[in-house]
């Protein structure tokens, strides 16, 4: 692979290229003279490839054909275009891709894309631009006087009287206004304007707008208390590491949620920019940044540039430029914004690093926990990852003393975390002699809470109305026509979706298998519960909160802004509100059959399940009112319940440890997830039998295990079936030379490389 060269003696004649396409390697192409001069490494480019042009970025550039490239100069071909005069990517980027690539055996110029926000390459995401009006005097904008006009003779005709208003209102903004908000406030048509330009008065132009996803919020106050010990011990080991400059250390800051995290983030970041550096915090998901934005934006103002999916494109694209100008010098975002183009970064913190939304579940793969850890290293700057539930394998970092350990083990204000209860489901089954999704304990808890004026929340990991159509004649479930998957019923809209590949279809009244008139509708979702729960308690503004219901920007927000704001009493939802909110007056947490993966032999069944327990339990009693958690289950005796019922993280890890150990999974084992997709099954299976036996090979030593290939769990999926190989390794080294080796090798023997998707530490096997 290539060297990516700082500086070049002479002007460039070759280029290096890395291409969106999954091929692990670069190519080379010729610079047309004429183009020498303006390329630069980061910069993107229009290649040809095969028939196509795609966009490329240029990675390495050559005065000579660099030796390792054996092709036949007169053979390479020219780049038709130089995109960018300033490269978009940073040298410091270039450098994480290219890393991120590697580690994730994935491809560099695919990394490259999802580094840059999304829709850059099309004409789609342009800059804003909108027509702006100022007075030619500066300074003081003294009265216009007469000017010559082009014909000789002055002008020195008055200003008519909508003309002197129109002077008048830009004088007192400053002498420079929107074209629209000009006509607006004065009330008239565009023609004394275009007058006053005319006659030199005023000049009109395009201005470059910044979009602010935050146009027009109202920022809470900034609240000025004094750190605890704890934060204040906490906050002072980071500021330490941060005024170390150049040197990489990493910490992980466990705190019980409501602990003051957040503070400490705020306070260190603030430390950062301080010390003339910039920071990047990386948060879940969408959820969390509607009020946290708010309270970064009343802390930092216009220093934030906010990175997440639910901006529009365009939002996305300004407050990305405002990062790569250097006029934000703090980034908080999802995932992709660990690439956020921030120079001389000092602090980089990932705030519920244990998140499965911080994995990339398509290619290219990436966590963008790890990457960040990786940023902070390549940068000499400090990282923090921060959790009330540490990944197993950042826990065991801290005990290796890999990672600095920092711990908030109490809630501010002496408010300890709300007891919780488990309700056996079983015995309620015994009771109605039959299934009941809301026992009578739960419904009796949400009475009394609405009772005092508080609040409820109620998790539920299913959404839709119900799981499953099952025909009670037959016995068929009724299943995606794409995929080895039950459909889910949606009675909003009365359609039977696939929640894998979105396939929809009519609810049938009769069974398509017998004709029956039978149909049975299994496993309450939120939209069942929902309902349920609204019509036991009319009283109650209710709101669900999942990927349907939100389904349009700004709804999240929207319910969430709300429901802080008192304007509703209860919330039933998926996981989308588990996470990071602070309500204080929420004093009862309900959780409704988070635990069907613990009946899935998945790796990190238990340990989802207990982060996801513990992390909706945390929103209960935040404020001056105790709080309380209920929880329903099937499995009252599994160690992930026991120790989520008394929040006792430490319990839960030394016993999952032990589990993670005898299995050969993380953190002892490194593991690489193989799938091989295709629409035809023997033409799946023959390429996957290829790569075993490539596997094998290339692991004559027997550093690593091979399991399959076997049918993935899910077995087909979007018209594809999918069959899985699992590697586990030793370390990281011997698995990526293992598959390095094998994959070439079982290309070489006529394997289609194109079916195959190989992903280094999966978050899961299913
Ligand atoms: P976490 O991120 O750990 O869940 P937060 O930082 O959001 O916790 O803090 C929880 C609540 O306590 C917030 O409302 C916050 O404003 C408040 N808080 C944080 N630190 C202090 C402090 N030192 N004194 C008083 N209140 C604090
Ligand atoms: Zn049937
Ligand atoms: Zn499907």
């Amino acid at each position: 692979m290539s060297v990516i060269e700082a500086k070049t003696p002479s002007l460039p004649a070759f280029v290096e290229a890395a291409l969106p396409v999954p091929l692990r390697r670069v190519f080379t192409y010729g610079i047309p003279p004429e183009m020498r001069g303006s390329i630069k490494l980061g910069a993107r480019l229009t290649l040809p490839f095969g028939r196509r042009n795609l966009t490329g970025y240029a990675v390495g550039l050559h005065a000579e054909l660099p030796p390792d490239v054996d092709i036949d100069a007169s053979k390479i071909r020219d780049i038709i275009e130089v995109a960018d005069d300033e490269p978009l990517i940073t040298p410091e980027i270039l450098r994480l891709t290219q890393w991120t690539a590697d580690y994730y055996a994935s491809f560099w110029g695919e990394m490259l894309k999802a580094s840059l926000p999304a829709g850059i390459n099309t004409d789609k995401v342009r800059p804003k631009r909108r027509k702006a009006v100022r007075l030619v005097w500066s300074p003081g904008f003294s009265r216009p006087v007469a000017k010559e006009s082009p014909e000789g003779g002055t002008q020195n005709k008055p200003l008519t009287e909508q003309q002197e208003k129109i002077v008048d209102l830009l004088t007192a903004n400053g002498g420079e206004m929107l074209f629209t908000d000009v006509l607006e406030q004065i009330d008239v048509g565009a023609s004394p304007l275009n007058t006053l330009a005319k006659r030199g008065f005023v000049e009109i132009y395009v201005q470059d707008v910044m979009r602010d996803p935050l146009a027009g919020a109202s920022f809470p106050e900034r609240d000025d208390f004094t750190l605890t010990g704890e934060q204040r011990s906490a906050l002072d080991q980071i500021t330490t590491a941060i005024d170390d400059e150049g040197k990489f250390k990493a910490f992980l800051l466990h705190g019980v949620t409501g602990s003051g995290k957040t503070e400490v983030y705020i306070r260190a970041m603030q430390h950062a920019l301080d010390a003339g550096r910039s920071a990047m915090m990386l948060v879940p998901e969408i959820a969390l940044t509607p009020v946290f934005s708010r309270r970064l934006r009343a802390v930092f103002g216009s220093e934030v540039a906010i990175l997440h999916s639910n901006l529009s494109s365009g939002e996305r694209f300004d407050e990305w430029r405002r990062i790569r100008r250097g006029d934000a010098r703090i980034a908080i975002g999802t995932r992709s914004a660990v690439f956020a183009p921030l120079e001389n970064i000092g602090l980089v913190i990932v705030d519920e690093e244990h998140d499965p939304s911080y994995r990339q579940h398509e290619s290219p793969f990436y966590n963008a926990r790890d990457v960040a850890v990786m940023r902070a290293h390549l940068a000499g700057a400090v990282v923090v990852l921060g959790s009330a539930t540490p990944a197993m394998e950042s826990f065991y970092n801290s005990r290796t003393g890999k990672y600095t350990y920092l711990h908030l083990p109490d809630r501010i204000g002496g408010r300890g975390l709300a007891p919780a209860e488990l309700i056996d489901m079983r015995e309620v089954f015994k009771r109605f002699g039959k299934d009941v999704p809301l026992s009578p304990e739960l419904l009796s808890a949400i009475a009394e809470t609405h009772s005092k004026g508080e609040q409820v929340i109620i998790l539920l990991n299913r959404r839709g109305f119900s799981q499953f159509v099952l025909c009670r004649t037959c016995g068929e479930t009724l299943k995606c026509k794409n995929c080895d998957i039950t459909l889910t019923f949606h009675r909003g809209n009365n359609k039977l979706i696939c929640h894998y590949c979105n396939y929809r279809e009519q609810s049938p009244k009769i069974c398509p298998h017998c004709q029956s008139e039978y149909l049975y509708f299994v496993g309450e979702g939120t939209e069942n519960i929902a309902d349920q729960l609204a019509k036991k308690f009319p009283a109650m503004r209710v709101a669900r909160v999942d990927r349907d219901s939100m389904a349009h920007k700004g709804e999240m927000e929207e319910v969430l802004l709300k429901f802080a704001a008192g304007g509703l009493d209860m919330l039933v939802g998926t996981q989308m509100i588990a996470k990071g909110h602070d309500f204080p007056n929420v004093t009862l947490v309900g959780v409704i059959s988070v635990d069907i993966g613990l009946g899935l032999p998945d790796l990190r069944s238990a340990e989802r399940t207990f982060q996801l327990i513990t992390q909706v339990a945390g929103r209960s009693g935040r404020g001056t009112q105790a709080g309380k958690v209920l929880i329903q289950t099937y499995y009252p005796e599994h160690y992930a319940l026991r120790h989520a019922k008394e929040q006792d993280y430490e319990g839960f890890y030394d016993e999952e440890i032990k589990f993670r150990e005898r299995l050969g999974y993380p953190p002892f084992f490194v593991l690489a997830s193989i799938l091989i997709k295709h629409r035809d099954h023997s033409y799946a299976s023959k390429n996957a039998n290829i790569l075993r036996r490539a596997l094998d090979e290339a692991n004559a030593a027997r550093h690593a295990r091979v399991l399959g290939p076997a049918p993935a769990s899910l077995s087909r999926l979007k018209n594809e079936y999918r069959l899985q190989i699992i590697v586990k390794a030793v370390s990281r080294k011997s698995l990526r030379e293992t598959l390095d080796i094998a994959l070439a090798d079982a290309e070489h023997h006529g394997c289609d490389i194109r079916s195959i998707y190989v992903e280094i530490d999966p978050v899961n096997l299913m």
